[in-house]
């Protein structure tokens, strides 16, 4: 089976109408990692895909915040400011299903899908560091999670650790062949607002038949998701921050 998999689209459609658009036709099922809505200008239209489009999907901490099951004194301001902007707007249908999203890890087709780390859905994996005190406990060889919105991720084999880099700003993609007897925490990065230095959107392709992934970025028009974030009344730095990848 292929899979498409996706993380912290944050309310961006057009970085999603990039990611379905790029991959079409080269995967059957799709599963997120959780944060389909805060920052972003277009909550319920992603919502509404989401609910009929996903295989899977968990909840992420901004999905949380937007449908009241989260206390917002952990966000700082801008992101409290997003959260109730999105909270507003939101159909009721909408927040319902939302706030009937599963905790992290879940297992799909013997991997495990979870948001932050698989043993705290808050947790942020971004370190060699922070994977190595996840190695121990993980009970599938893969696991690919979100939050960071950084793309990549870390390897276990033969007691070492490694990074899986993501592709450089001048390449489209990277294949990774999974090797028996390793673990993988695998992150697609974030297709609605990338903070690894690159702003194009970033997604991955899973083959569970070959055993290969595929980490890719693809451009999107950012300016307009910054214009829409600004006539929307949202924080202005939520759209500029797209066009750095930041
Ligand atoms: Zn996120």
């Amino acid at each position: 089976m292929r899979y498409l998999l996706i993380s912290d689209l944050h309310g961006n459609q057009e970085a999603l109408d990039s990611v379905l658009l790029d991959a079409r036709g080269q995967y059957e099922h799709i599963v997120c990692c959780g944060d389909l809505v805060g920052y972003g200008p277009d909550p319920n239209r992603i919502v509404e895909w989401a609910r009929t489009s996903l295989l899977a999907v968990i909840r992420g901490n901004h999905d949380r915040a937007c449908c009241g099951l989260e206390d917002l004194e952990w966000f700082n301001p801008i992101a409290q400011e997003a959260s109730r902007w999105t909270m507003a707007r939101l159909s009721a249908e909408n927040l319902d299903w939302l706030r009937s999203l599963r905790r992290g890890p879940i297992t799909v087709d013997g991997f495990s899908v979870a948001h932050g780390s698989p043993l705290d859905e808050d947790e942020y994996i971004a370190s060699l560091s922070d994977a190595a005190n996840v190695f121990d406990y993980l009970d599938k060889p893969l696991t690919f999670f979100g939050h960071t919105h950084l793309q990549g991720g870390f390897m276990w084999a033969n007691g070492r650790r490694e990074a899986v880099l993501r592709p450089h700003r001048t390449e489209y993609e990277i294949l990774l062949h999974i090797k028996p007897d390793a673990l993988y925490l695998i992150n697609p990065g974030s297709t609605g607002q990338p903070r690894d230095s690159d702003p194009r959107a970033a997604y991955a392709l899973f083959d569970s038949e070959t055993q290969e992934i595929l980490l890719r970025r693809v451009p999107y028009d950012y300016d307009a998701v910054r214009q829409k974030i600004e006539r929307a009344g949202l924080p202005p730095a939520l759209g500029q921050r797209l066009a750095f990848g930041r």
